[in-house]
């Protein structure tokens, strides 16, 4: 098999850039070692800055975030007990953030690459990255137990922070940059309706909360935690409560409480990965850099990077 560029990692990175290069007559093909419905299943960010919305539109892929996205203006900080509004639309000069969720950008991306009929192999195993320096690079990968071996101008490493990629970059050219926080965040996805129209930062004697959200029905919750936490050591009443604890009295009286969908604590860390291009093969997204997540920093940076790269 052969492509111009070959693309490891069908997450949000990889296919869009495999869409935003369909657009522009670039042949490409994608690999990834999850399924369709695995990729699928991912529960994650849920806010696109100004510039994923545009490369969505770019990729053609923008009509239902439009439609269904929630578009929000600004958001709220809460210290000492007060709110006060950041207008980041006004400040940015017409900017506005879209809260729509990562599975929904996935599903459109992979529905678009579908009609497309472009190609995606799942499931691949294995996956290697050969020849970076050369001006024929390769991958070799297995699939329904035979090696497969797909040639390729370019390769573009949109495989997250766990992916074979950056860990095949020459070790004498890559450098690495890590900082663990001293806490995480204790998360929970409901089926409630949002405290407030717009997200609320909250910095608190207790600590740190934030209230986001998917829709106008479904709620993402965060209160900071030591990074000695356990999961085993809260409840979902406990999670409730120490929320309430933390938000001021309009918000606490307008908390919808229920069961979690997802209720885990999310270990803090930034790590930066310098540089991103090895001969022909680039980094994009979490294979580069992992942030944490406040304001859907990882997804919008992946497509950022995505950005600059096509
Ligand atoms: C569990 C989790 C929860 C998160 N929650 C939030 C959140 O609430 N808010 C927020 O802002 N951000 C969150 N993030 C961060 C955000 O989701 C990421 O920044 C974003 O997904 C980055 O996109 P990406 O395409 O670069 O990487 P990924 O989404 O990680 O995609 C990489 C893809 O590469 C595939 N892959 C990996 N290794 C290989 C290989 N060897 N061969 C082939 N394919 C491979 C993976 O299966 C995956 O499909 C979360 C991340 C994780 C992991």
């Amino acid at each position: 098999m052969r492509t111009q560029v070959a693309i490891i990692g069908a997450g949000p990175a990889g296919l869009l850039l495999g869409q935003l290069l369909y657009k522009s007559g670039v042949d490409a093909i994608i690999i990834e070692q999850r399924s369709p419905d695995y990729v699928l299943g991912r529960i994650r960010a849920g806010v696109l800055e100004q510039v994923s919305m545009d490369l969505l539109d770019q990729a053609g892929v923008g009509a239902r975030a439009h439609a269904e996205g929630l578009p929000h203006d600004g958001i709220e900080l809460l210290f000492k007990g007060a709110r006060h509004r950041i207008d980041l639309h006004e400040l940015t000069g017409g900017s506005r953030v879209t809260v729509y969720g990562q599975t929904e950008v996935t599903r459109d991306l992979m529905d678009a690459r579908a009609a497309a009929g472009l190609t995606t192999v799942y499931d691949a195993q294995n996956v290697q990255v050969h020849d970076l320096a050369s001006q024929n690079p390769r991958v070799t990968y297995q699939k329904d137990g035979q090696t497969h071996e797909l040639a390729c101008d370019f390769i573009a490493g949109c495989d997250g922070y766990h992916g074979v990629c950056r860990a095949s970059a020459p070790a004498d050219l890559l450098k690495t940059y890590e900082r663990v926080y001293p806490f995480g965040w204790l998360g929970v996805l409901a089926d409630v309706p949002p405290v407030s129209h717009e997200l609320i930062y909250a910095n608190t004697e207790r600590g740190f909360a934030l209230c986001s959200m998917r829709s106008a029905t479904r709620s993402r919750y965060y209160v900071q935690v030591p990074n000695t936490d356990k999961i085993e050591n809260w409840s979902i009443d406990q999670f409730w409560t120490e929320l309430g604890n933390r938000l001021d009295p309009e918000a606490r009286a307008n908390l919808v409480t229920g069961p979690a969908l997802e209720m885990s604590i999310a270990p803090l860390r930034s790590f930066v990965a310098e540089p991103m291009r090895f001969g022909r093969m680039f980094l994009a997204g979490d294979a580069a850099h992992i942030v944490p997540p406040t304001g859907a920093k990882g997804l919008n940076l992946a497509a950022s990077d995505v950005g600059f790269l096509w």
